[in-house]
């Protein structure tokens, strides 16, 4: 039909005329920027460090760009996005463009330049970085928007356009990518000042006239299409932001007059009612579904999908590194296109690839098998491709053949299924696990072993990691040095430690992790069933990847992993050490998993084999064992629907590590990052003796909820300080947060330690930090 976009594409002078019938086009949503061996990061930070100018990072970024754009386009894809480059953030990259800078960068107008640009990153000498959060339910961090009713908006940035035309120079037609106007007010804050029930969707007329700006820059630069990025709609929204949401599109509706409009979802499926709130929007050419993700928008797309629009199917998974199933995309592909008609499909990715690794050519020393089970985005954009190209006709045979072999392959390895493991597993989920005696009898039979103060104090775990300590582990993996001097090297490395500690008076110690790179790699490294890439590396925050392990099998512990390292440092003091684990579901949330068996399957597996290792510990007499849940908030389900029933196995997980051992062993648990108010009851129900907790960049918002009223009996160590700062904390300070916990909590249950673990410190920030903190310790304790 006359409706349909039609734009030249790099292939289709080579497709055949006759398929013309069946021409589903491919599209990707957007796509790692960092590099594939973190160009972009080193670029960043040798610029930061006045190393190299503006030039040498700009060169590095255009070439990127470059090579992002030729590889798309030489892989066939039809719609290749623009714009989802950025030098820092894409949401900060928005703030610029719309200069909402905050006063405090004393920029006033002009195009926003490196400078104010990376001082709302990062800060500079005389105004603190702008705060950053997780970008929805994935490890990303944005930086948030910080607004109130007097941001004078403006044109600020024309980044959008220069990359377009950027782009078009190099013969490359793109699709522009904008973060849609109400995923970035729903995402902002109000700023300093502003009054918290201040309404951030209020400033929508005032930020929709720059956005028309930025459309009538794209329109005559050449631009016919433009995406917007609206992830914000798979999330619970009510009536009034749904009403707000098709308000601000029919106000731009003559900016987007003579542009097709893509309004991208993904992470989740789209609520029915905001799903009906998008159909209904009259100046949108396509809509894009996460349907790895959002099994449901299936059965929306089923009941009702506007005539002559576009889907673009999110069918290959922005967030995992696994090989597509590609019959198997065909086939929902397939259904699709009888719902909505020919010519009416574009194949997708599920969400920016940004979320996965980049390249898998540069791993070398994956084996070829587990090799052949995966994609990494540069992969997944020929996928993408594959799956277009076999419905316009040019079915590439050989690779799909090449696939399905592929994917039988991985089914029906031995080294994905374990039959023992999977029957253990059935057996676990059956039952429910709780430690059998209540918890305030068993504080009381540990505190007979332990006889803590008042108030005791303790810390996370890591101590300072210096580069020596990095380069011994590295070498020690590269055999460059024998075991027994690595053991001897970290056993002095725990000597210092202790001893620092018990000069410091700390009443529960730790070995301080000098034996360990990464709390999850350490543990997946000895555990079956995990597998580690070179350079699968993942953008965090900024210039700062992660490279989550790969989980592809059933996990087994073949031995013991931590029993060596923790004996031997408790029998380095007399005082309680603190063995060290990390936790089931952290484990989890921080690998690339398993799409062939449900997260929580995979996670009672983990569980099980930390269950060992925490009664093996015990067995050695370690008798305080810490086992991490860093990341068990941040697994949490975007959709209220869906919360609960993760919850729920993620603690029952949690228990399944701890429930079989005596009353008189403590069990401690830690969690980082702010907002639990939500999951208080979960913790509660973690049932772990003692919890320390992150608590200092929140406000103090965690106390509130014991201000409300909740009911907490076991111990909690609220962080009384932030570790992620160098500032050093007076013991005045520390010692007013303490009583202002007490003003709370009962001093019987109340634990005084730091916000997280020290890894990212020095030394000498540490040891003043933690003198401080111990005295403010003692002094309140003198006043109880
Ligand atoms: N035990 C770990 C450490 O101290 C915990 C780290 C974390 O919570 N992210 O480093
Ligand atoms: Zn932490």
């Amino acid at each position: 039909s006359s409706a349909t976009p039609s734009l030249p594409c790099a292939t289709a002078s080579r497709r055949p005329r006759f398929y013309v019938a069946r021409a589903m086009s491919s599209h990707i949503v957007g796509y790692p920027r960092i590099g594939p061996k973190r160009e972009l990061k080193f670029a960043l930070e040798s610029f930061w460090d006045g190393k190299t100018n503006v030039d040498d990072l700009q060169n590095v970024a255009a070439n990127l760009r470059k090579s992002i754009w030729k590889h798309m386009a030489h892989a066939g894809i039809k719609y290749i996005p623009s714009n989802t480059f950025s030098y820092y953030d894409q949401m900060l990259d928005t703030t610029a463009m719309l200069g909402a800078v905050p006063s405090r960068y004393g920029w006033e107008s002009g195009e926003i330049g490196f400078d104010v640009y990376f001082s709302m990153a990062r800060g500079n000498a005389s105004a603190h970085a702008m705060e950053m959060t997780k970008w929805f339910d994935t490890n990303y961090h944005y930086i948030v928007p910080e607004l109130g009713p007097d941001v004078n908006f403006s044109y600020a940035s024309h980044k959008a356009v220069v990359e377009f035309k950027e782009a078009k120079a190099l013969g490359i037609d793109t699709v522009p990518v904008l973060i849609g106007p109400m995923t970035y007010l729903l995402l902002s804050k109000p700023a300093k000042g502003v009054e918290k029930s201040f309404c951030l969707l209020s400033l929508i007329d005032k930020i929709l006239p720059v956005y028309k700006e930025v459309l009538a820059d794209l329109k005559s630069a050449g631009a016919r299409w433009i995406q917007f990025d609206e992830p914000i709609l798979v999330m619970d929204l009510d009536t009034s932001q749904l009403q707000a949401f098709s308000d601000a599109y029919s106000h731009m509706e003559s900016s987007l007059a003579g542009l097709n409009v893509l309004i991208a979802t993904y992470f989740a499926d789209v609520p029915a009612e905001a799903y009906k709130t998008l159909m209904s929007l009259k100046c949108v050419t396509g809509f894009g579904f996460d349907l790895v993700r959002g099994l449901e928008t299936l059965d929306l797309i089923k009941m009702n999908f506007p005539r002559g629009k576009l889907l673009f199917a999110g069918v290959v998974d922005g967030r995992n590194i696994w090989a597509n199933d590609l019959s198997a995309s065909l086939k929902t592909l397939q259904t699709l296109e009888d719902i909505v008609g020919k010519e009416k499909v574009v194949v997708s990715t599920s969400c920016s690839l940004l979320h996965t690794a980049v390249d898998l050519v540069n791993e070398m020393k994956l084996d070829k098998e587990l090799k052949s089970w995966l994609a990494f985005a540069a992969q997944k954009v020929v996928e993408v491709n594959a799956l277009a190209k076999s419905f316009s006709g040019a079915k590439d045979e050989a690779l799909f053949s090449s696939n399905s072999m592929r994917q039988a392959s991985r089914r029906s390895s031995p080294r994905v299924t374990n039959a023992a493991v999977q029957q253990d597993v059935d057996a676990v989920k059956k039952s429910d696990h709780h430690r059998s005696t209540e918890v305030s009898v068993r504080l009381q039979a540990q505190q007979k072993k332990l006889n803590l103060p008042a108030l005791p104090t303790t810390t996370i775990g890591s101590f300072p990691q210096t580069t020596d300590l990095r380069r011994i582990r590295r070498e020690f993996k590269a055999k460059k040095i024998s075991e027994v001097d690595y053991v001897q090297t970290i056993k002095e490395e725990y000597e210092k430690v202790i001893k620092l500690q018990e000069e410091l008076g700390i009443d529960v110690l730790v070995h301080g992790e000098a034996e360990r790179n990464d709390m999850v790699e350490f543990f997946g490294e000895q555990l079956s069933g995990f597998a580690f890439t070179s350079n699968g590396w993942v953008q965090s925050y900024g210039s700062r990847c992660v490279k989550p392990p790969i989980i592809y099998g059933d996990i087994t512990r073949p031995k013991a992993m931590t029993v060596f390292w923790s004996s031997m440092a408790q029998k380095m003091t007399q005082r309680p050490m603190k063995g060290m684990l990390t936790g089931p579901v952290t484990i989890l949330n921080w690998s690339f998993v398993r799409n062939d068996q449900p997260r929580h399957e995979t996670c009672f597996q983990i569980a099980l084999a930390i269950k060992d290792e925490v009664e093996d510990l015990e067995k050695a007499g370690v008798t305080v064992i810490q086992i991490d849940e860093a990341a068990l908030r941040e697994g949490l389900p975007l959709r209220k629907s869906e919360q609960k029933f993760y919850l729920d196995w993620a603690v029952h997980a949690f228990r399944i590590t701890n429930s079989g051992v005596q009353d008189s062993t403590q069990i401690h648990t830690h969690m980082c990052y702010s907002n639990f108010n939500d999951i208080i009851h979960s913790i509660i129900d973690m049932d772990a003796d003692v919890i320390t907790i992150e608590n200092s960049r929140s406000d103090e918002k965690l106390l509130s909820v014991f201000h409300e009223g909740v009911k907490y009996g076991a111990g909690i160590g609220p962080g009384v300080y932030d570790i992620h700062s160098p500032r050093i904390p007076s013991t005045e300070e520390i010692a007013e947060r303490i009583n202002k916990m007490l003003a709370v909590l009962d001093s019987k249950v109340l634990w005084v330690n730091p916000d997280c673990g020290l890894k990212t410190r020095n030394y000498s920030e540490v040891k003043s930090a933690l003198s401080n903190m111990v005295a403010a310790a003692k002094l309140i304790r003198s006043q109880l």
